[in-house]
């Protein structure tokens, strides 16, 4: 039984690493920053976007309701 000594390759520089490694798939913590820059410098190219401006527009111009400011039972 050899499950556990899966390996597979870093997608950023593409060494060996094997399945129980703390920073797997990645072989180090070095690479897994790399490839999360990649995403976020958009080198990899995202169809739609995660968040509409509008929705967060409309949620912030949500009309407020008025304060019981009036205690009639004074
Ligand atoms: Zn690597």
């Amino acid at each position: 039984m050899t499950e556990k000594n899966q390996t597979l390759r870093c997608p950023t520089c593409r060494t060996l690493v094997l399945a129980g490694s703390e920073d797997f798939p990645f072989c180090s913590d070095r690479c897994r920053l790399i490839d999360l820059g990649k995403w976020s410098s958009g080198a990899y190219r995202i169809s739609s976007p995660i968040l509409d401006p509008d929705v967060l527009e409309g949620l912030d111009n949500q009309p407020r309701r008025p304060d019981d400011d009036e205690d009639t039972s004074h």
